[in-house]
């Protein structure tokens, strides 16, 4: 069973990369800036506050199809991907791959660009790392064609 501080670091650190949380029957959420400062933002707390409270528990992140009240239950833990150590969530009652939202962010893992975090240190790289990963995931990417 996932805690509900390991579920808001995996939206944090989800929403830093550019995933929205999608909300069935709503428009998708993705609070901008997350961090502030050492801290998370008011915007960040707020969209956490309304999962936790309401009935948005039923949301998921993009590209997963576990919802927030899922990974709140003894069925679900939140573990570390194997390729880039994001958190991600894990069936806790059998063996099985992790779904990690990465697989479809060509550019990521990239060991050179700063890491996304915990309320540590200051904040102003977030939304360069956000920028450049749309950047790259909008490149056609060169090994598709012309490899023979
Ligand atoms: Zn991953």
């Amino acid at each position: 069973m996932a805690s509900p501080n390991q579920v808001k670091r995996y939206l944090a650190y989800w929403f830093q990369l550019g995933k929205p949380l999608v909300v069935p029957g709503q428009q998708m959420v993705l609070p901008q800036p997350v961090m502030q400062g050492n801290h998370y933002s008011p915007e960040f707390e707020a969209c956490w506050q309304q999962v936790l409270e309401s009935s948005r528990k039923d949301c998921y992140l993009e590209g997963t199809i576990q919802t927030i009240a899922e990974l709140l239950s003894p069925s679900w833990e939140v573990t570390a991907c194997a390729r880039c150590e994001m958190p991600v969530p894990m069936f806790s009652l059998g063996m099985q791959e992790p779904d990690c939202p990465c697989a479809d962010i060509p550019s990521w893992p990239n060991t050179e660009l700063p890491q996304p975090r915990s309320p540590v240190d200051s904040g102003t790289q977030l939304s360069q790392i956000r920028d450049r990963l749309r950047f790259y995931s909008q490149q056609p990417n060169p090994r598709q064609s012309g490899t023979s």
